[in-house]
């Protein structure tokens, strides 16, 4: 048998919270203000459920993301996941902190558009561009990334239609380590399909290939996964380079950095387990300037993370409706917002405390929210001091994809409010109205009345 390869050990810290001589830490400690805002202020003001965003954690995290890369590789650009969170209030803080524009859909594509964002720098991915948006996006210069060969034949017969050269990149998957591999967008590395879309592209000489592209996966908590990735991107670049003597500008190892919720089941809380954006950057830049490039011709690294950037910003303030106890004792405390305004609580343990002073002693309780449909569970089973009726509740690091896949049903969505760096708040999406929903509604004529 071969001799394995030494690999030096490493020790890491874990923090599972400090523990008393009673056992584990039992305290609660409310959340009253954000960023210096009264929590009780803001509901009462603006109504209860409300999103709230931070304008400070926004920047911060953004500029700490942009920091862990920039000082490792000499030419980084962020691109903003349309799809995280779309409200235009919360991709402008982005975009003035330097970020281009992601984005999965026509409709996104032109969200960004009317943002201000110039086409060259929105990158246009997924699997579902309809002719119209492929136009579109020729039309203003947008890197489109090739998801499968029917749109690659299409860009070509839209191409030879408008005599013009669309830039495009394509859309790599691969086995990076991780299970379960994402194949299923794109184009995989290690069958071939990758480089035989190259070789079309190329040969055929209708477009320019300006990037190589890959999403991973989401909340990736093994960040040597992108190491892989970054590696085998790489490679094809500089075969490109080899074979076609043709550079690519740049390298875009999508996003899928872990945010740092819990993920449901998971031991220890993502506080603790989500990697760092340094480590991720250390492993992206180390597989990058490894690889063989020149100095001068090093791609641009592209980056589109969406949830670590922007979950951290964002909470829920509800407030509690009524308590009962279940057929088997259990305490249940149903709150006045559920899984239709907070869509990832199907996958996250949120933190969910008091927004007041409130008692030492918790108790196991589930939480329900407001819906009349068995799944409205928000946690199964936490231990929070008791809670009573018209007590509010924060729900912490709520900012990814909440606002984007929550649902219409049952009850309107609430307002959502933008906390500036002043601490000025402003409203950035108002409540929905009965009026707002029927503007989308017709009735035939044969049924506008009946007798009862
Ligand atoms: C969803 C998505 C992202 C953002 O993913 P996160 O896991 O939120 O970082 C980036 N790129 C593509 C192509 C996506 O589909």
């Amino acid at each position: 048998m071969q001799k394995q390869r030494y690999e030096r050990p490493v020790i890491k810290q874990l923090n599972t919270g400090i523990t008393n001589k009673f056992g584990a830490q039992s305290g609660f400690t409310p959340v009253t203000h954000i960023d210096g805002v009264a929590v009780k202020d803001l509901l009462r003001e603006y109504g209860s459920p409300l999103f709230v965003f931070s304008e400070r954690t926004l920047r911060q995290t953004y500029r700490d993301a942009y920091a862990a890369f920039n000082t490792r590789y000499p030419n980084v650009q962020f691109a903003w996941s349309y799809k995280t969170n779309y409200l235009n209030a919360i991709c402008n803080v982005f975009h003035q902190e330097g970020s281009w524009a992601e984005v999965v859909s026509g409709f996104e594509y032109q969200k960004a558009l009317r943002n201000g964002v110039p086409g060259d720098k929105i990158l246009f991915n997924g699997p579902d561009k309809t002719e119209a948006d492929l136009l579109m996006a020729m039309e203003h210069l947008s890197p489109i990334h090739i998801d499968h060969l029917d749109e690659l034949y299409t860009l070509i017969e839209l191409s030879n239609k408008t005599g013009k050269r669309p830039k495009v990149a394509i859309r790599v998957n691969m086995d990076t380590g991780v299970q379960p591999i994402w194949d299923r967008f794109g184009f995989n590395y290690e069958s071939g399909q990758a480089w035989d879309a190259i070789s079309k592209i190329l040969h055929t000489d209708k477009m320019d290939l300006v990037g190589l592209h890959c999403h991973i996966g989401t909340y990736m908590l093994t960040s040597h996964a992108y190491h892989t990735a970054a590696h085998k991107l790489s490679d094809l670049a500089l075969g490109i380079k080899k074979q076609f003597g043709q550079l690519i500008q740049y390298i875009d190892l999508g996003g899928g950095f872990a945010s740092k919720n819990t993920l449901k089941g998971a031991y220890h809380s993502g506080l603790d387990v989500a990697p760092s954006f340094h480590e991720y950057a250390e492993h992206i830049s180390s597989a990058l300037l490894n690889a063989g490039f020149k100095t001068e011709e090093l791609p641009l690294l592209m980056l589109e993370t969406g949830r670590a950037l922007v979950d951290d910003a964002g909470s829920l303030l509800g407030t509690v409706i009524a308590n009962k106890r279940l057929s088997d004792g259990r305490r249940a405390t149903i709150l006045d917002f559920g899984v239709n305004l907070l869509f990832t609580s199907f996958w996250y343990e949120h933190t969910i405390s008091p927004a007041q002073d409130c008692s030492q002693y918790g108790e196991e309780a589930v939480l329900y929210g407001p819906l009349c449909m068995n799944i409205d569970v928000l946690r199964e089973n936490v231990k929070l001091p008791p809670l009573n009726r018209g007590d509010q509740v924060v729900v912490q690091r709520i900012g990814a994809y909440n606002l984007t896949q929550w649902m219409q049903f049952i009850t309107l969505r609430p307002k959502v409010v933008l906390i500036d760096m002043e601490g000025k708040v402003h409203l950035i999406r108002k409540d929905e109205t009965l009026d707002y929903l029927l503007d989308r509604e017709l009735v035939p004529d044969h049924l506008k009345q009946f007798e009862l």
